[in-house]
């Protein structure tokens, strides 16, 4: 028995050897994936639960490895930021999808990521009004994802700056919200244009009677708030009838569509639920 522990341990090593390497040529080939042209932004949908019309679409970031194929941001981002190449990644994002998106009709938002490490670049603030401006593309359009993590970080500068991108009319979105463990008290510090449903909450919905009973109190207290909600990660017409019954103002998810490269949205069409 010992011997064979022994045995896994090796494995182990050897395992994780392999995976530091991944990880070390994935750093070097994310230096020029960029200059390659092997990264694309691509847009899910956002519909507005009222009358299943799309009105927004959130970009999502897209890597094609030439040798991994397509790897999730979830491998790719936190290498971005552990390197700091977040900050020249999220800026050609941003650019991006700010380009593609003054071409769509102007009730359509977009809503970018953006990364905590962001945060700690003094320069934010004035790049997104370049980008905006250069890309001719309204501030009152985009809208700015963030995490709670971010407002972790160094409280006063980073309130500051969020005060700043929302005084040029660029609204402010709480991202992923439940996942953490004190995120009311988050909804105080910032005055938040819309916070975003986690799908954990969204899935476990259909399960359990007492996930709906948050939902539909997180949904309330947003909407007293004068803050929209967004359901995320609704796959089912289920899913969809109980973010409705909950109050959600809009849904995004598999549902409506995956995300997909900026040519291929139809912003006209509308869900009937007979699927
Ligand atoms: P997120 O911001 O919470 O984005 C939503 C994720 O849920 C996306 O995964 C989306 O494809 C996925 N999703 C949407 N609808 C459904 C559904 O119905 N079912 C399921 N199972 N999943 C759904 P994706 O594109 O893989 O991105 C993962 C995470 O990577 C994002 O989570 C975000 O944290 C990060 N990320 C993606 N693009 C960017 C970016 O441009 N900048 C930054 N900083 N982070 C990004
Ligand atoms: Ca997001
Ligand atoms: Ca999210
Ligand atoms: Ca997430």
């Amino acid at each position: 028995a010992k011997a064979a522990g022994r045995h896994c341990y090796r494995f182990f090593e050897i395992e994780m050897d392999a995976q530091a390497r991944t990880q070390h040529v994935l750093e070097i080939d994310l230096r020029n994936a960029l200059a390659r042209g092997e990264l694309d932004v691509y847009y899910q949908t956002i519909v507005d639960v009222a009358t299943r019309t799309p009105i927004g679409v959130e970009a999502l970031v897209r890597w094609r490895h030439p040798v991994f194929g397509e790897l999730s941001p979830d491998r790719f981002i936190p290498i971005a930021e552990d390197t700091g190449m977040i900050v020249a990644l999220g800026e050609w994002i941003l650019r991006r999808a700010c380009m593609d998106a003054a071409a769509w009709p102007p009730h359509v938002k977009v809503a970018v990521n953006l990364s905590p490490v962001q945060f700690r670049n003094p320069e934010l603030v004035p790049m997104v009004r370049d980008i905006l401006a250069s890309a001719g593309f309204p501030p009152s359009r985009l809208e700015l994802e963030i995490t709670e993590s971010v407002l972790l970080q160094k409280h006063t500068a980073i309130i500051d700056m969020l005060q700043e991108l929302s005084r040029l009319g660029i609204s402010i979105v709480l991202d992923d919200f439940g996942v953490g463990y004190s995120s009311l008290s988050y909804l105080r510090l910032f005055p938040f244009s819309k916070i975003k449903i986690d799908r954990g909450f969204v899935s476990e919905m259909t399960q359990r009677a007492d996930c709906a009973t948050i939902v539909s109190a997180v949904t309330g207290l947003a909407h007293a708030l004068d803050m929209q909600t967004t359901a995320e990660g609704v796959e089912t017409w289920e899913q969809f009838r109980l973010v409705q019954a909950a109050g959600c103002s809009q849904a995004q998810g598999y549902l409506f569509s995956r995300p997909q490269p900026a040519d291929r949205i139809d912003f006209s069409r509308r869900e009937n639920g007979e699927r």
